[in-house]
């Protein structure tokens, strides 16, 4: 069926092997060749499927120099398979010079999808998941890290993170001081795996949770982070009438409460009747 040259971005289990989608296995049976991030990692998952497709490694240091035999392979119309270690290439996995190559080589690029450990974590959260940012890995070092938490401080879309077991604890605190230790969040564990633990609340008692000796902490992680709450509410009456007394006194009054509405946010109905009030004093 995959005869025809295509490059198949194809997902893989994050854990448990029976999320490998039906389609996944024949895509990965039939293609003439599987580049794969770790090609020991991967066999493992073939074997267990009785796929011997031959396989060649493709990971974030030699993607580059892979990137024209590939081409040339699929130019000649064979049909190759990208897999990573585990879920779904290119999300912060590597994959993303061959996808961009090959695209614009004009082949067809074709998608098998399956497993993401952000989004089945977002899938089990209970945070807002219509609109979402997933952020990687956050920096190694604490300052960048920290600096990077800062800048998000204020985004209102839910925030993913993938975290490895060595930075968890270090990066949870920081994002309690920079997030507030009363923010809502989840950290998920071992997804699809035995061990899989889903732990949801605010962020400075998930930081204790996860500091804590017991607490297991080897294994993989996603932390999900409820946005930040809408901005404080338009200024209040007061500082409206202030604004708009300072306008009126300069602009003729209905350029000085478009200028009002744009500052204070409030509805120009309010605006305009404050206007004709302070006028008529
Ligand atoms: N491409 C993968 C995907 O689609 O999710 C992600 C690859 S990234 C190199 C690996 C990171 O994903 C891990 O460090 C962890 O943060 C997250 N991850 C992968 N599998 C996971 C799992 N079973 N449970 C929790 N997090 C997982």
């Amino acid at each position: 069926m995959s005869n025809t040259a295509a490059l198949y971005i194809v997902a893989t289990p994050i854990g448990n092997l029976e999320d490998l989608s039906p389609r996944a296995a024949r895509i990965l049976s039939s293609v003439n060749l599987i580049a794969a991030e770790d090609t020991r990692t991967s066999r493992k998952l073939l074997v267990h499927f009785g796929i011997g497709t031959p396989m060649i490694s493709l990971h974030e240091h030699n993607e580059r120099e892979q990137l024209s035999g590939l081409l040339a392979r699929l130019q000649q119309g064979q049909s190759i398979a990208l897999i990573s270690d585990a879920g779904t290439p290119l999300i912060s996995d590597p994959g993303y010079h061959l996808v961009r190559a090959a695209r614009a080589a004009g082949i067809a690029v074709v998608p098998v999808p399956g497993p993401c450990a952000a989004i089945t974590a977002l899938s089990v959260a209970g945070l807002p998941s219509d609109r979402f940012a997933f952020e990687g890995f956050p920096p190694a070092k604490s300052a960048a890290r920290r600096a990077c938490f800062g800048r998000l401080a204020a985004e209102p879309r839910t925030l993913i993170f993938y975290e490895s077991p060595h930075r968890i604890i270090d990066s949870l605190a920081d994002m309690t001081a920079e997030f507030g230790a009363a923010r809502e969040a989840m950290v998920a564990r071992e997804l699809t795996k035995k061990f899989e633990t889903l732990r949801a609340g605010p962020l400075g008692v998930l930081a204790d949770w996860i500091a804590r000796a017991e607490t297991p902490r080897q294994g993989e992680f996603v932390v999900l982070v409820h946005g930040a709450e809408a901005r404080a509410a338009a200024p209040a009456l007061p500082e409206a009438e202030r604004v708009l007394k300072l306008l009126t006194a300069e602009l003729p009054t209905r350029q000085a409460v478009d200028l009002a509405v744009g500052i204070t946010g409030l509805p120009r109905n309010t605006l305009y009747k404050l206007a004709l009030a302070h006028k008529s004093r």
